[in-house]
This record gives structure tokens, C-alpha cells and sequence, in this order.
């Protein structure tokens, strides 16, 4: 695609009632400076990613998450330790040239995201900016690793598993939750039995509705008083 054509974006297109996700209005992407964002847009592509048949992202882009969340696992791990958000973006150690952590990063709901190859967003954005940046963003990272390592070891199932649908309800930009029970036992690492308990705590506070392979968020301050908030910004 020429650059000319590359650096007009398209009309948001509507979907499901809501104006679809654009690079245009990411945050972080927002914030760079003019000439850094034309280098971007040329360079990037917008594609969609399916939570029902997950691929690990790959190392050689800078993924900018427009909509949808994507999950950190170890390896040979189905428990997801961090979650990439809508308005985040996963893989600043590529674009410094580096492979970054071992976990698979994959959708855990379905995304929507922007794709900038590692070598260009490094010539666009500077390595010495994005070094600083990495910096940075790695001390942010322990802290919240931190945060989650006492809340698992603290705090109980529901109100663990409260604020995870929170964080991917909120995080999510709307994105359906298709999780089934058992996805979600995997990914907070607990028992199918203690998760079928606090899903049927929660579904009694009227805060979600599970129904087959799908949460459904019906009041958001009722779920958010079952949840510890661990990590909560908002
Ligand atoms: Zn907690």
C-alpha cells in the first residue's frame, strides 16, 4: 500500500451499535509526536484477532491493542499472569530489538489491533527513547507483578475472579467475554469446583450472568463490591 493511502485513515465503521476501535484514537499513539505517528500509520497495518483460536503474537512487531484483551502465559502455562488491555501496547522490547519475556502473549477476548514491524517503530520512535521507555515500563511491570503475587496468595476466588471480569470488561472496549467457567479456572490457576463457587457468589450479588461459554456484566458497581480491586485504577 503506497504511504499516501497508508496515511489516511478510514472512516470508523460501526459495529454492534459502537464506533469500531481505530488507531486514530489510541492513547499512547495519540500522545507521539506528529512526525512519529505519519512513520507509524505508513508503516502499520489494523488486523483482527479471534479468542476461539488464539496464536501467539509474534516478536517482530509493536502491537498497538485498539479493542479486545490479550493475555501473557508462561510456557506451557494456561494460567495468564498479565493482561494487555484495549489502549495498551504489547511489545516495546521487540522494537528495541530484543525478544522480550518468554510468556506467549495471545487474545483472551477478541482484538482488534494495530501492527507497526519491530525495525520501522524503531526508526520512528528513536532508541534512545524507546530504551528509557522500556526502563520505565519494566519497574511499572514488577510492581504490578508484585500486586497480583500477594492478591492470589490473599484474597479469595470470587473476589479474584470479580476483578478479572472487571479488568476485562473495562479493559475490553466492549468486547464480548466468551470465556466458559473452565477458561477462567485455567487462567486464575484455581480449581473448576472454586470457580463454579464464586461464579454462583457473583451471580447471586446480580453482578454477572453466566451462561454457556459466555459472561454477561449486568451492573458493574455491584461487581466491583465483590471484588478485592487489586490493581484497580479507576
Ligand atoms: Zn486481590
Amino acid at each position: 500500500m503506497p504511504a499516501d493511502s497508508a496515511a489516511t485513515p478510514s472512516p470508523s465503521i460501526p459495529l454492534n451499535g459502537r464506533a469500531r476501535a481505530h488507531i486514530g484514537d489510541h492513547p499512547v499513539y495519540r500522545a507521539l509526536p506528529p512526525d512519529t505517528r505519519r512513520r507509524l500509520l505508513a508503516e502499520g497495518t489494523e488486523i483482527e484477532l479471534r479468542s476461539d483460536a488464539p496464536q501467539p503474537l509474534d516478536r517482530d512487531h509493536l502491537w498497538f491493542v485498539l479493542s479486545g484483551v490479550l493475555g501473557a502465559f508462561p510456557a506451557d502455562s494456561e494460567v495468564c499472569v498479565a493482561q494487555v488491555v484495549s489502549g495498551a501496547v504489547y511489545g516495546w522490547e521487540h522494537a528495541l530489538g530484543f525478544s522480550g519475556s518468554a510468556a506467549q502473549v495471545r487474545p483472551v477476548l477478541d482484538v482488534r489491533v494495530f501492527r507497526v514491524p519491530a525495525t520501522a517503530a524503531r526508526e520512528a520512535l528513536g532508541y534512545d527513547w524507546l530504551a528509557r521507555f522500556v526502563a520505565l515500563q519494566a519497574v511499572q511491570r514488577l510492581t504490578f507483578l508484585e500486586q497480583e503475587a500477594a492478591c492470589n496468595a490473599s484474597h479469595r476466588v470470587s473476589e479474584r475472579l470479580a476483578k478479572w471480569l472487571l479488568r476485562l470488561h473495562l479493559g475490553g472496549n466492549g468486547a464480548p467475554l466468551r470465556l466458559n467457567q473452565a477458561q477462567l479456572a485455567a487462567m486464575l490457576g484455581v480449581q473448576r469446583t472454586s470457580i463454579n463457587a464464586a461464579a454462583r457468589s457473583l451471580q447471586a450479588m446480580g453482578g454477572v450472568r453466566f451462561t454457556r461459554g459466555k459472561a454477561s456484566i449486568l451492573d458493574v458497581p455491584k461487581l466491583t463490591a465483590g471484588s478485592c480491586r487489586c490493581g484497580a485504577t479507576h
